[in-house]
């Protein structure tokens, strides 16, 4: 039906959803009424590592199966969700349908991935976050330590004392924590001094040029430079071609994402993905 509906419709639809968006109500109603009819839906996009190109996590990525626009991209409804404060439910919705998802394929016997989950900062202010958090890992079983949290520079600018302690408890129960879009936010570093992330994510917007941009690769061997010694483990985000994969391997980077892979998938899609290719081949490397 989306699909009949074709390229035209969806681009009324976008600018329905800016008129819209003025009449917060109305995008609002809609929303909650998607969270109870069940119309959003996870993709996910797997990580590379570049020890051995072997798959080592997921990124999920909410989408909205409209029943009449067909897939809406989260770039058109999270900044309404986050205004509107709906972020906290559908937010909390992700967590749990992750969490079951990377159970369900760990039972199924794939090999286990760590799942990652993007974090909105209004979710860190919720009182509540670390039962939520917990919950899901419970009522989904995964264990702790494979479910990976994404947030982004600008929520440890805000509140400080109260982000860092959400954070510190994030990190007793087990699971991991990224810092999203390094580099994009505005913000000191201060913050990396207090709590140690997991793992770093480079921006894309870095990467795009990073083969022709000499200012972009020096900003990308800086980062991997800041990340790795602090203990980081540091991803790039939006790798889309064998030369930015081969300046990133020669760079020392520990794992990729982005389309050069593969694009954002849904479930099904991911785990026949994982039977066929399960290993990302790497470019040779000059010895
Ligand atoms: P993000 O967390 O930085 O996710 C990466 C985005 O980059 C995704 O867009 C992904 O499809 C896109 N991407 C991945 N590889 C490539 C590539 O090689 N080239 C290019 N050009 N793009 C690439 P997507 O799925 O549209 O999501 C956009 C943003 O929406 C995410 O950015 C994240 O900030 C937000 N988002 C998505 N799902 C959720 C969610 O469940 N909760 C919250 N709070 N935010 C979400
Ligand atoms: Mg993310
Ligand atoms: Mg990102
Ligand atoms: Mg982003």
């Amino acid at each position: 039906q989306a699909k009949a509906n074709g390229r035209n419709n969806y681009q009324y639809f976008t600018a329905d959803l800016n008129v819209l968006a003025s009449e917060r109500l109305v995008l609002e109603t809609s929303m909650r009424q998607a969270l109870v009819n069940n119309e959003f839906t996870l993709f996910y996009q797997p990580q590379a590592g570049l020890a051995d190109g072997g798959v080592i996590g997921a990124e999920a990525l909410i989408r909205w199966r409209h029943p009449e626009h067909g897939l809406i991209p989260p770039g058109k409804f999270i900044p309404v969700a986050e205004e509107s404060r709906l972020i906290v439910p559908i937010g909390n919705w992700v967590l749990r349908e992750a969490c079951r998802q990377a159970a369900e394929w760990q039972a199924a016997g794939l090999p286990p991935l760590t799942i990652a989950v993007n974090l909105s900062p209004l979710q860190l202010h919720q009182a509540n976050l670390l039962e939520i958090v917990a919950d899901a890992l419970a009522a989904s079983g995964l264990d702790a330590q494979y479910l990976e949290l994404e947030v982004t520079e600008s929520v440890v600018m805000q509140e400080v004392e109260h982000v860092m302690a959400m954070l510190h408890g994030l990190k007793r129960l087990g699971v991991k924590l990224s810092i999203d879009d390094f580099g994009t936010g505005y913000s000191s570093l201060s913050y990396l001094k207090r709590f140690a992330f997991d793992k770093l994510k480079v921006d894309q917007s870095f990467v795009r040029d990073l083969t022709t941009d000499p200012n972009d690769a020096a900003i990308v061997l800086a980062i991997i430079g800041l990340g790795k010694t602090l203990g980081m483990s540091v991803l790039a985000e939006g790798v889309e071609t064998a030369e930015q994969l081969a300046f990133l391997q020669s760079a020392d980077i520990d794992a990729i994402q982005g389309f050069f892979f593969s694009r954002p998938i849904p479930a099904e899609e991911f785990r026949q993905l994982m039977e066929r290719m399960p290993v990302l081949p790497l470019p040779e490397m000059p010895a």
